[in-house]
């Protein structure tokens, strides 16, 4: 046996050392949980890793990016300040804007709209970063939050699994995207989404959950998906907390440095009523 024999199995035996004393082991590593409750009308539980993980598709080089607003939109962002956002505390937006893109100063807080809107069209852009840091729910995590409560997930899910319903586009802890249509870190991704609120009665029942459609990068991911819920996690979301049509748009500070840019949105409307 050589020296480089010798060495090979003392680095050998230390690893199956290590799988016996701290788990290390040449099984893949877990990306969820187990433990957590069942998805109602599922059989995953919430955030497991075992759900299957969604089709990765190729999205064209553009669909909506840059796309300028229609003359009935309210511009939430172009790219110059960020004079209709403030934190969860009403005080000003503290994230970094330059180039025409805001960018997440990890720490400062999530930031939200001061204006509310209740059944909505959204179009907003953004980027995960382009040095890779971290990994699964670590890389390039943010989030939509409809009233801070109803999440569709931003992450870079560009070759970086981890759990299905928490992956980019993922009705959090709910329901994963259709497909997965992401871009490579550091590109200008493009979202729709529609969404309207839920609704309550005026002795408290829930009358009407909220529902989204989502199209990433111009491949649908949810079609007037129903919520289950708001977005919690490792729980089962619930409407047990009755709220106002009316709702901001939060923009969630999960301390990585997400870019967004180019964000409008438009009341839905109703038919027969111009
Ligand atoms: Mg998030």
């Amino acid at each position: 046996m050589t020296s480089k024999h010798i060495l090979h199995n003392f680095i050998l035996s230390i690893a199956s050392l290590g799988t016996a004393t701290s788990g290390f082991s040449a099984e893949p590593q877990k990306l969820g949980y187990s433990d957590t409750p069942i998805v109602p009308g599922t059989q995953w539980h919430v955030h497991d890793g075992d759900r299957p993980q969604p089709r990765i598709v190729t999205p064209a080089a553009a669909f909506s990016h840059l796309a300028p607003a229609p003359s009935d939109a309210v511009v939430l962002f172009d790219g110059k300040d960020l004079s209709k956002w403030q934190d969860a505390k009403g005080r000003e937006a503290k994230w970094k804007v330059e180039k025409g893109y805001m960018e997440v100063v990890g720490g400062t807080g999530s930031i939200q709209t001061k204006d509310k809107f209740a059944d909505f069209q959204l179009h907003l852009e953004f980027a995960t970063p382009s040095v890779v840091k971290g990994t699964g729910q670590n890389r390039g995590n943010s989030g939509i939050l409809l009233n801070g409560m109803y999440e569709v997930q931003v992450l870079d899910s560009y070759g970086n699994k981890t759990y299905p319903d928490g992956q980019c586009g993922a009705l959090y802890g709910w329901t994963p995207p259709l497909v997965n249509a992401s871009k490579p870190p550091g590109e200008w991704q493009s979202y729709e989404i529609i969404f309207e609120s839920p609704r309550w009665d005026e002795s408290g029942q829930l009358v009407k959950k909220a529902n989204v459609t989502v199209i990433h990068n111009g491949l649908v991911l949810h079609h007037r998906r129903e919520y289950i819920g708001d977005s919690p996690h490792q729980k089962v979301g619930t409407f047990n907390k009755k709220h106002a049509p009316e709702m901001f748009i939060q923009l969630q500070d999960h301390g990585n440095p997400m870019r967004f840019r180019n964000i409008w949105v438009r009341s839905l409307g109703q038919y027969d009523q111009p």
